[in-house]
């Protein structure tokens, strides 16, 4: 394992949702001309708390590879000393790190596929989304059909929302499927957690983005709270899912 440390500067730092307090964080690695990593990988940064004991939490890469910079989506939590820190950095400041490590990649060849995430559970699948469907014109995906079902608490919380909308746009076979469990009067998308969503896509009732042809996802990424990975794994099971068809990060 590479245990080599680097240093992570912040170059930009943008707020996704101001109830849930998530923040998409840019860096580079200066000491690096390329920092490769496979999308879906997370890395272990490392910081002194205020008695001087080191502290290692581990990161989603929220991005595709590009040279030396990377991505991550993070929500400050309440007390928490890592997600504090990381929140609270000013521009130019370095946080060390670790990595990557992790095995919840893209596994190849490529199957149709559904993938489920709630809150920060989204980083892994806005790296495999930049992978696969890097622009308007260029389609990495082998003809295959990704189902990304998203759970939110509010709307408001969808993080990359309108990057989302607009790969599915510009992609016939990448599906946006937002959820949410506290809807806003007026709002006409999906409502409940991911796992009634997901079982309503994969038994294909009607009022969903529905099924294409024969596609139908043969392969499952999960990401987020245990609790959350946790019933998802469950359900698919229930359906009939071979563990081998599951992939799972859990952040907790
Ligand atoms: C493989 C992996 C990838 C991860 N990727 C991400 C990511 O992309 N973005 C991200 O924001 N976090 C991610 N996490 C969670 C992250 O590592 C930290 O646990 C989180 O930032 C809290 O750390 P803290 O030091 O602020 O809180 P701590 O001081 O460690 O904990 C404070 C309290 O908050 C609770 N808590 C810990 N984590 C969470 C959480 N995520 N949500 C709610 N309550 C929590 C703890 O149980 C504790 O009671 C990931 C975790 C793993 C294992």
């Amino acid at each position: 394992m590479d245990r080599r440390m680097y240093s992570a500067r912040l170059l930009d730092k943008k707020l996704l949702s101001e109830s849930a307090q998530c923040y998409h964080l840019e860096f580079d690695v200066p000491e690096l001309e390329n920092f490769a990593f496979e999308p879906g990988q997370f890395i272990s940064m490392v910081a002194e708390d205020g008695r001087g004991k080191s502290q290692t939490r581990a990161y989603s890469i929220a991005s595709a590879p590009r040279g030396n910079r990377f991505d991550l989506c993070l929500d400050r939590v309440d007390g928490g000393f890592f997600s504090n820190q990381l929140a609270d950095a000013k521009l130019g400041d370095s946080v060390s790190f670790h990595g990557p490590y992790g095995l919840f990649v893209l596994r190849r060849p490529l199957v149709d596929s559904v993938w489920i995430a709630a809150g920060t559970g989204i980083a892994p699948m806005r790296g495999f989304v930049e992978t696969l469907f890097p622009s308007a014109t260029e389609d990495k995906s082998d003809g295959k059909h990704f189902w990304l079902v998203y759970g939110a608490r509010h709307a408001s919380e969808i993080y990359y929302r309108h990057y989302f909308e607009k790969a599915a746009a510009e992609h016939s076979n990448f599906h946006f499927l937002p959820t949410v469990i506290h809807p806003h009067e007026g709002w006409e998308g999906l409502r409940g957690n991911v796992e009634v969503q997901v079982r309503m896509l994969l038994l294909d009732d009607v009022g969903m983005d529905s099924l294409i042809g024969d596609a139908k996802p043969a392969q499952a990424y999960i990401c987020g709270l245990n609790e959350m990975v946790a019933a998802n794994r469950a359900q698919l099971k229930e359906l009939g899912w071979d563990r081998k068809q599951i992939a799972f990060e859990r952040y907790d």
